[in-house]
């Protein structure tokens, strides 16, 4: 038994609780005998549950081609579970008790109602859970495994795709392993099937969707779509999770709706530096990473890979409409649906994205561009930063930019950076024009504004940062936009506005309060947003505040 143990400080994965945390678990759920051999929790199991082990040992397993690999051998003390027991997604291990004595045994209500609750135990539990799986994902031992090539799209988008949603794959590089090349030969998987992917051992897929990747490995089987919900929060980027954390935290019931990845564009970012508390900077995928964990631990739900593609915005109740066909009400919407970046007018722009073509410059594109020249297209701070973070890797960065200089568009320090630096060549009033290659990216044509002279590069990675759009379209007109397309909120919106809308209430909208009641629009989507993350975490954390008047009215 733990008596009078101390967590330890330098064990935070795999700690071990004292005799008074293990008393304040108790009364959360059950304590039982377990027998040796006895199977406690099956590879796929959903929901899991959670145990301490008071006496014995339990094994934590993987299934390897008909064996068993061990993964860790908990012993008095010590606690099972990581990421998945609170985002309720299946098991990816086996627990088995190897020898016999008494466990703590909770379900995952139990658990976030214990997390929720006690404040030294959630920050023992979350922390060891993160980093188990990061553990996980760092030694590839997960239920998939990923056959790709750095020539085909789908590799790049499906791996940034499971590392968002923090699920750990086997990545299979064919470039490099020609034996993995000719297997599939054998089966006649052509390139355009590329990448395939095992899932869970046995469904094998060919070039799947996101969708169909989040379907195979039951990213959303734990959301209940049937009950009206306090608010529905569309998009989990900054201002979405914002929104979700501040919503579940105050006892809301949340649901979070992802069309595509967690995290939304500022997931996308090498580093960010201006958010407050992280003077060294942070990535935009740990920001947005802990705050999707932040999230799901105070019981906010999320369906990612299901966007929002209709809006039935009968008051009081709102009716969200899914990419599948399935249909969700709620009292109150937050529509945090951000922007996205502007495609190029070049024809065949498609045909190289994840390919050359990039609309983002994470540690992951950065890996594709060793030692190689790139190109950014755009002149705000992304395309900034983007030159910055790739230089350090990249043997050469030309930004092209349309005007004559970068000094409207992009700040400061990021000019400067910009100027002192020996890999950057910054290209003014010039043009991309054209892109050419076979299955991958080869090279870049560009125009010279000045002289009107064509250069032709063997540049193989092209980054777009051209200024974002805002994802509206899906509400088919039923709130009020600018003139670019932009949410109109609060005291944006005109007496006119309101009454073209037809605005039904005495009282005028709330901040953030769209022309329909009960709907609120922030971050990036929003008209007249500043579009930097603080900005859109600070009005998704506002708007909930204004969620529960309008539930109280
Ligand atoms: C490369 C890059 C670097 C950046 N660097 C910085 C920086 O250093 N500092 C800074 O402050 N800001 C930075 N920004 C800007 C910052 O990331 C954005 O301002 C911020 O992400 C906006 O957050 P948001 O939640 O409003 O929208 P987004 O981040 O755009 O998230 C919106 C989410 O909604 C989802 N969505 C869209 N439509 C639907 C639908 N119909 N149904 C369901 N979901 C939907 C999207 O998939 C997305 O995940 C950067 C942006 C980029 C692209």
């Amino acid at each position: 038994m733990a008596e009078n143990a101390v967590a330890s400080a330098t064990d935070h994965v795999f700690p071990t609780l004292t005799t008074a945390q293990i008393a304040r678990i108790a009364p959360h759920g059950r304590r039982r005998a377990v027998a040796k051999g006895e199977l406690l929790v099956e590879v796929g199991q959903r929901p899991i549950p959670f145990f301490v082990v008071l006496s014995g040992e339990m094994q934590v397993l993987r299934p390897v081609a008909g064996t068993e690999e061990l993964i860790v051998a908990h012993r008095a003390g010590q606690f099972t579970g990581e990421g998945t027991m609170l985002n309720g997604r299946r098991s990816l291990a086996r627990a088995r008790v190897s020898a016999p004595g008494e466990v703590i045994e909770l379900d995952r209500e139990e658990l976030l109602g214990l997390i929720q609750k006690d404040t030294e135990l959630s920050e023992i539990l979350m922390r060891a859970f993160l980093l188990r799986r990061i553990k996980l994902i760092a030694g590839g031992l997960g239920d998939v495994v990923m056959i790709g090539s750095t020539h085909c799209a789908g590799t790049l988008r499906i791996r940034e795709f499971l590392t968002r949603n923090g699920h750990p794959f086997h990545y299979v590089d064919l470039d490099h392993d020609a034996e993995a090349q000719e297997l599939l030969d054998r089966f006649h998987v052509t390139s355009a099937d590329v990448p395939v992917l095992i899932c869970r051992g046995d469904a094998l897929l060919r070039n799947p969707t996101n969708q169909q990747i989040a379907d195979c490995l039951g990213f959303n089987d734990a959301v209940d779509r049937a009950h009206v919900r306090d608010v529905i929060i569309v998009g989990a980027g900054p201002a979405g999770l914002a929104a979700a954390v501040y919503g579940a935290s105050e006892g809301l019931d949340v649901l979070v709706l992802e069309a595509n990845l967690p995290g939304g564009q500022a997931g996308s970012s090498s580093r960010i530096e201006n958010y407050l508390g992280f003077p060294t900077g942070i990535s935009g995928l740990d920001l947005t990473g802990r705050a999707y964990a932040q999230a799901q631990k105070f019981g906010a739900q999320v369906l990612v890979a299901k966007g929002a593609t209709k809006l039935t915005c009968a008051h009081p109740l709102y009716t969200v409409h899914l990419d599948d066909g399935a249909r969700i009400e709620a009292r109150a919407l937050v529509i945090a649906s951000g922007a996205e970046y502007r495609k190029p007018a070049l024809a065949n722009v498609s045909q190289f994205e994840g390919a050359g073509v990039y609309y983002a410059a994470s540690r992951m594109e950065s890996q594709l561009c060793v030692g190689e020249e790139v190109a950014i297209i755009g002149g705000g701070n992304s395309a900034g930063q983007a030159a910055v973070f790739l230089a350090e890797t990249a043997g050469r960065v030309h930004i092209l930019v349309r005007k004559d200089g970068l000094a409207e568009t992009m700040s400061r320090y990021l000019v400067r950076r910009i100027e002192d630096h020996p890999k950057i060549v910054l290209r003014t009033r010039t043009e991309l024009v054209t892109l050419e290659g076979d299955r991958h990216l080869d090279r870049v044509q560009w125009r010279d504004g000045r002289t009107g002279a064509l250069e032709t590069h063997d540049i193989r990675h092209a980054f777009m940062m051209t200024g974002a759009i805002p994802n509206t379209a899906w509400l088919d007109g039923c709130v009020t936009l600018d003139s670019r397309g932009f949410i109109k909120t609060g005291p944006d919106l005109s007496q006119e506005d309101l009454r073209m809308a037809g605005w039904p209430l005495a009282r005028p909208p709330y901040l953030l309060e769209t022309s329909r009641p009960g709907m609120f629009a922030v971050g990036d989507v929003r008209g007249g947003n500043i579009k930097r993350c603080a900005a859109a975490v600070g009005e998704g954390s506002i708007a909930i505040a204004f969620v529960h008047q309008v539930l109280h009215q």
